[in-house]
């Protein structure tokens, strides 16, 4: 009767432990929920490395920008000082005037080529030209070499003419 009475209330105890253990399986939900989550997370974080990764390669290997910065470079003059800049590094998708580094203005224009000597022949290095109207001044453009005229995107002496400075400079 003893064991009985013990057993009942082992039972109910059994009973209460398992309706406990069913309150205690919500929480315990709750954990896996959270673990689940955490394991989400995890897989998130992983995929925002990856993805932050892969950009970064992206930026380092695809070369592009590189190359071009390199490719980029303008045989410049400053209009205030006449200083030449000659493959001047300018930055991408801008446009004159450049900033000088020395003097911190946009004073830096593109130089125009003149390959003339006065008397009518070719040279290497060319004359570095400033045009007049980058530098704000009225009236054509002289070279201050040859005495010719230089224009926008300045034309390079014929071919018969820059032949001869290849068989003279050789
Ligand atoms: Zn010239």
């Amino acid at each position: 009767m003893s064991r009985q009475g013990s057993t009942l209330p082992s039972l109910v105890d059994e009973r209460s432990a398992a309706i406990g253990g069913g309150t205690g399986a919500s929480p315990g939900g709750v954990n896996a929920r959270n673990a689940r989550k955490q394991k989400v997370m995890a897989v998130a974080s992983v995929a925002v490395l990856l993805l932050s990764g892969g950009i970064i390669y992206w930026q380092l290997f695809t070369g592009p920008p590189s190359a071009a910065a390199e490719t980029r470079q303008r045989d410049l003059i400053d209009a205030k000082t006449g200083k030449q800049y000659l493959k001047f590094k300018i930055p991408p998708n801008s446009r004159f005037p450049y900033t000088n580094p020395d003097t911190g203005e946009a004073t830096l224009y593109p130089a125009e080529l003149c390959f003339w000597t006065r008397d009518g022949k070719a040279k290497l290095p060319p004359t570095y030209v400033l045009l007049n109207e980058y530098a704000g001044r009225p009236g054509d453009t002289i070279c201050p070499d040859c005495g010719r005229k230089v224009v926008p995107h300045n034309p390079m002496p014929p071919p018969s003419v820059m032949s001869q400075l290849n068989a003279g400079g050789e």
